[in-house]
């Protein structure tokens, strides 16, 4: 399966989806890759009943719109501003407040911009199912509070506890998994590497007791022994990076988020990461259009099938 290219820049969007029929067309050609099929009778001709997002079987007169199933279904917003708004949310690295999408897309009242970012995040929660492969590196971080990376008895605090997944590609990472747990023990780390990662994985890890399970759990894991600070971000070079780039987000983007909704920020941070290189599915999955597909397989993520 091929998808179509995808915008680059927000002018080559804006010039691509100028109009409203623009984008009336984009959601049918969505709907419908190989051409419309009426859902009742399997006819495959139909007109188009102007202005309103419905196509009409020329065999029974059944209607179906191209916005059903959609975040875009019975909006009074135009179709331009959800998918300007979409594309946004689905390109922005940082992530997009709704004071930002407010600004960029000239909506006059805050609560439209901010009603409008929460559509688009519903499609974030845990959307990606496949299980992490091959060797995956492992390791917690403390959210919420000024000293990063502060290991100390590894308590809590007033700090959240995050503890991540990275797959290992060569020198490059794969996807990521994010998760709050309780505290640092085994039952909260091996549960979570259980839930995300694929059995028979290579799992490394620092010195931590807490991963000791791991091994009896069907994985091969490769603890490394942790000396100072510098050294535990060359050992587990990708999680740290990562790590990194979450906590920059979360005091940037958002000054902070509280314990209550962190772990629905980590998804939207998941959802982005691992979407990074396939931006038209990312921007797809958020307005509810080709929800058929799951869009994270190995192979759509990185052009070929995974090995071993
Ligand atoms: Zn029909």
């Amino acid at each position: 399966m091929s998808r179509p290219d995808f915008p680059r820049t927000l002018r080559e969007f804006q010039e691509r989806f100028a109009g409203e029929d623009a984008c009336r067309r984009y959601l049918a050609a969505s709907r419908w890759p190989d051409g419309f099929r009426c859902s009742r009778c399997g006819e495959t001709r139909a007109w188009e009943l102007p202005g309103r997002g419905l196509w009409r079987c020329r065999e029974c007169g059944h209607d179906t719109s191209v916005t059903a199933g959609s975040v875009l279904h019975r909006t009074r917003r135009p179709l331009t501003e959800w998918f300007w708004a979409a594309y946004l949310v689905a390109t922005h690295k940082p992530g997009l407040s709704a004071l930002q999408l407010q600004r960029q897309l000239g909506i006059s009242r805050y609560e439209t911009a901010w009603a409008m970012l929460q559509k688009l995040r519903r499609a974030m929660v845990r959307p990606d199912r496949e299980p992490l492969h091959e060797k995956v590196e492992v390791d917690e971080t403390y959210i919420g509070g000024p000293e990063a990376g502060l290991r100390g008895g590894r308590q809590l605090q007033g700090k959240a506890l995050v503890v991540a997944a990275v797959e290992i590609r060569g020198r490059a990472s794969g996807r990521v998994r994010l998760r709050v747990v309780r505290d640092a023990s085994a039952d909260s780390l091996c549960g979570f590497v259980k839930a995300t990662v694929e059995p028979g994985a290579i799992i490394v890890t620092d010195g931590w007791v807490g991963y000791g399970p791991l091994k009896t759990m069907g994985y091969r894991h490769r603890p490394r022994i942790q000396g100072t600070p510098p050294e535990a971000s060359r050992l587990l070079p990708r999680v740290h990076r990562v790590s990194g780039n979450l906590q920059t987000w979360l005091r940037g983007t958002h000054h902070g988020v509280g314990h209550r909704h962190l772990q629905a920020y980590l998804d939207e941070f998941t959802f982005r990461f691992n979407r990074r290189r396939i931006p038209m599915a990312a921007f797809q999955t958020l307005l509810g259009l080709g929800g058929q597909q799951a869009p994270t397989t190995y192979k759509e993520l990185y052009g070929v099938e995974a090995t071993g």
